[in-house]
């Protein structure tokens, strides 16, 4: 366990159950339990860092996968379009400090990221 206190810790630790849709050494992704579009997915590094500021020069393979399992879960769920965001800070809209990738689709996409 990384940080026991961490609700997405505890999700890689099988703590808590989550939808699991990929795994591999180094991340996960699950269903989001408030799906914001009919696909609604999130990708985590299983490591705990509470935001993208935390991320540190050794990461940046860390931080590509990320951007490629979110890639691979939309081809896999056959998403023709999708968006990925990621909030940063209690400013950004970030709710759960173990940084995260949301990806949405299946539906079109629209309105304001901001
Ligand atoms: P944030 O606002 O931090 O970028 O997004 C946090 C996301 O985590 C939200 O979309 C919320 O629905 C999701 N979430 C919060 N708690 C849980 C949980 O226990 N399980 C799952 N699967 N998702 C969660
Ligand atoms: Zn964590």
């Amino acid at each position: 366990m990384n940080e026991p206190d961490c609700l997405f810790c505890k999700i890689v630790a099988g703590q808590i159950p989550a939808e699991r849709l990929y795994e591999d050494d180094s991340l996960l992704a699950f269903k989001d339990i408030h799906p914001q579009a009919p696909f609604h997915a999130l990708v985590i590094p299983k490591r705990h860092l509470a935001t993208l500021n935390d991320f540190a020069a050794g990461d940046v393979s860390l931080a590509g996968a990320l951007l490629l399992a979110a890639q691979r879960l939309a081809a896999l769920h056959g998403l023709p379009g999708y968006r990925v965001a990621m909030n940063v800070n209690k400013e950004g809209g970030q709710v759960v400090f173990h940084a995260h990738l949301h990806v949405l689709g299946g539906r079109p996409l629209k309105g304001a990221l901001g």
